[in-house]
Parts: C-alpha cells; sequence; structure tokens
C-alpha cells in the first residue's frame, strides 16, 4: 500500500502522487482499480486504554496507514494508496477543513489513474461533510465516507470491516454517477439523506424516510435505488475558502428571541432554524427572524423532528415573512446548502427556495 505523504496534520500534508510501492498485477488479470484513503480522524481512528472501553477514548491517534495494515483484504479488492488529510474529531469540524478535504479529492479524481476516494471520519458531522462533498465534488468517480462507532482498540471494533466494505464500494463499477456515498454498518446511503440516530449502536446511519440506497457485504455490492436530485458534476456549487456565516437556532417551549437577535448584531448572513414539527416557530423567534429577514439575513425553515419534510406556506406563511423551507434536508444540511447558495451569489428568498427545490 503506498501513503500519499501521509503527515499527522494539514499544514504538512504532502501531495505526492508517486505510486511505485503499488501492487500490480499487470500482465495476468485486469488491474484492480485504484482508490485512494483519505484520513481525517474520528472514531474509526480512535484508541482507549482498554479494549472493553468504548465511550472514554481519544478519536483520530491512529494513523492511516495503520487502519489499512489491520485490513489485509484491502489489497484483494483494490490498488490502495491513502493520505493523511488531518486528525480530528469530527465534532470539531471547521470549514477550512472542508475545503482542503474536498479541493483535495477534486484534484485526485481527476487524475485518469484514480478510479476513486474513500473518506474516513468521525460519525458526529460524517451527514454534513458527506453532503458538502456530495454538492462540490466535480467528478462522477465514486467517493465513499465511512467510520466507526467504536474506536480501533475495542473489542468487535466496527471500523476494519467498514473500511473494507467502503472500499467495496468506491471500487465498484456501479458506485459511478450516484454521488456521495456513505457505506456504514453494511449499508449503503446518499449522503443527501443520511444521518446519525444512535450515540452508541453499530448501526448508527439511516436514512430516514427514503431508506438506503444499497448494501455491500463479502465483496458483493447492490443498489437497490437511484439517486434522483443532482449532484456532483451537476451542481452550480465549487468549494472555495469563503464560508458564508451562516447559523442555527432551535425553536422549543419558551424559547427567546435573544440568540436570533445577537446573531444578526452578529452580522450572519442567514439563519437555519430547526423549527418544531412541520418547521413550525414560537412566536417570538418567528418574528425575531421575520425582522432579520426584512434586513436581508437569509432565513431557512427546517425541523429538529428527524424526518419528514417541512412544507412552504404550511406551519408559517413563507412567502409573507421572507423565509425559505428547507424540505427534506435537516437543519444540519440545510446549513450547508445555504452556506454554498450563498457563495454562489444567491440572494432571496425566491433564488434560495429554488436551490432547496433542487438540491
Ligand atoms: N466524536 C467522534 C467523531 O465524530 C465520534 C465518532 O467518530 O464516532 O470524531
Amino acid at each position: 500500500m503506498a501513503a500519499r505523504g501521509a503527515s499527522l496534520t494539514i499544514a504538512a500534508m504532502n501531495t505526492s502522487t508517486s505510486s511505485s510501492a503499488i501492487p500490480s498485477n499487470e500482465g495476468t488479470t485486469p488491474l484492480l482499480p485504484r482508490i485512494v484513503v483519505l484520513a481525517t480522524g474520528g472514531t474509526i481512528a480512535g484508541a482507549a486504554a482498554s479494549a472493553t472501553n468504548t465511550s472514554g477514548y481519544q478519536a483520530g491517534v491512529i494513523g492511516v496507514e495503520q487502519l489499512l495494515a489491520v485490513v489485509p483484504a484491502l489489497s484483494t479488492v483494490a490498488r490502495m494508496e491513502s493520505e493523511q488529510i488531518a486528525s480530528v474529531d469530527s465534532k470539531d469540524m471547521a470549514m477550512p477543513l472542508w475545503t482542503t478535504l474536498a479541493q483535495r479529492i477534486n484534484t485526485l479524481l481527476a487524475d485518469d489513474e484514480i478510479d476513486g476516494v474513500v473518506v474516513t471520519h468521525g460519525t458526529d458531522t460524517l451527514e454534513e461533510t458527506a453532503y458538502l462533498l456530495h454538492l462540490t465534488v466535480k467528478s462522477d468517480k465514486p467517493v465513499v465516507l465511512t467510520a466507526a462507532m467504536r474506536p480501533a482498540s475495542a473489542l468487535s471494533a466496527d471500523g476494519p470491516l467498514n473500511l473494507l466494505n467502503a472500499v467495496t464500494v468506491a471500487a465498484q463499477a456501479s458506485s459511478r454517477g450516484q454521488g456521495v456515498l456513505v457505506a456504514f454498518n453494511n449499508k449503503i446511503h446518499s449522503a443527501r439523506d443520511v444521518v446519525k440516530t444512535s450515540t452508541y449502536a453499530v448501526d448508527a446511519f439511516h436514512s430516514p424516510e427514503i431508506g438506503a440506497l444499497g448494501w455491500v457485504q463479502d465483496g458483493r455490492v447492490e443498489f437497490q435505488r437511484g439517486v434522483v436530485r443532482p449532484h456532483t458534476l451537476a451542481t452550480e456549487f465549487v468549494i472555495g475558502a469563503t464560508w458564508p456565516h451562516v447559523e442555527i437556532v432551535v425553536s422549543y417551549a419558551g424559547v427567546s428571541r435573544i440568540a436570533v437577535d445577537a446573531l444578526v448584531a452578529a452580522g450572519v448572513r442567514g439563519i437555519v432554524v430547526a423549527g418544531t414539527g412541520n418547521g413550525s416557530i414560537h412566536a417570538s423567534v418567528q418574528q425575531a427572524l421575520a425582522d432579520a429577514a426584512s434586513q436581508g439575513v437569509a432565513v431557512v425553515r427546517a425541523s429538529r423532528v428527524g424526518s419528514g419534510h417541512v412544507m412552504r406556506n404550511g406551519a408559517a406563511a413563507d412567502d409573507a415573512l421572507g423565509f425559505v423551507s428547507a424540505g427534506s434536508l435537516n437543519p444540519y444540511k440545510a446549513r450547508v446548502l445555504l452556506m454554498l447558495a450563498l457563495a454562489a451569489g444567491a440572494t432571496g428568498p425566491v433564488a434560495l427556495q429554488k436551490i432547496f427545490d433542487t438540491y
């Protein structure tokens, strides 16, 4: 397995493209697909003091070469390369790292010699990174994220099999053109739909309402449905270094307008509200958001419920208030889309609603 400039920090990242150490089966059977694993940290690279400790551990301390070394079967699936992009607990994921990651993926996939990319990530914000990449990767080659709920040091660690399955999915021709995928616990999910649904179970990712795209097991990959909304090559979004300031507020019993007013005073460009039910909003917060919208702040109504969708002009009069409905995107993914839309120059509720209805 060839390491592409493995290092523990982003700053020291070496993006050498040497592939001399790649095992080759040239001359005998067709070459296996060439897959690059980009490691960012997370529990999949986590270690605890004992094998029975699955909650008190440090995320992102094991290097990518070690992650690959414990799964010898990888070399039967693909010609492997790896790079350490970062070593973070994904609770600390930040936009500059998203820029670095997306740009690196785009550079790698522009290389004719590379067939796909796997990203190892923490589970906490995986759904946000996956959706960001789904909208900004400019290639139809497979990009597959995976992670683990148990640290690498744990009894029955789930990372090694998740990694093997992710590489198996990335190496499949049928994974091309499906947008960014998440392979986790034998299921394959679309980046748009997938969410983390458990704080501890190894079956921690689901696509509420719509279900997984397919499954992977013992080297077999099967897709059972396709991805309908545009992604990757078909979007208007490009990854850049500038991220419009967008925050999320929550509506709940007794909530005040203090948080919204403070965000507006801080100069935010957009606010996503995690509303109750069908994106309904407590009267005090709704008034604060209407005031914000009248000052040019983009306001998007999502729901804190976890499944379903928010109907435009359903629980709130979006047309009159100047709000946008997030549809079936949860608040965290709605924030990703709003940042990209604002960065692309979209302004006003009509243009923004069109973007939310499209992606
Ligand atoms: N806090 C960890 C992370 O997101 C959790 C995990 O990976 O499961 O990096």
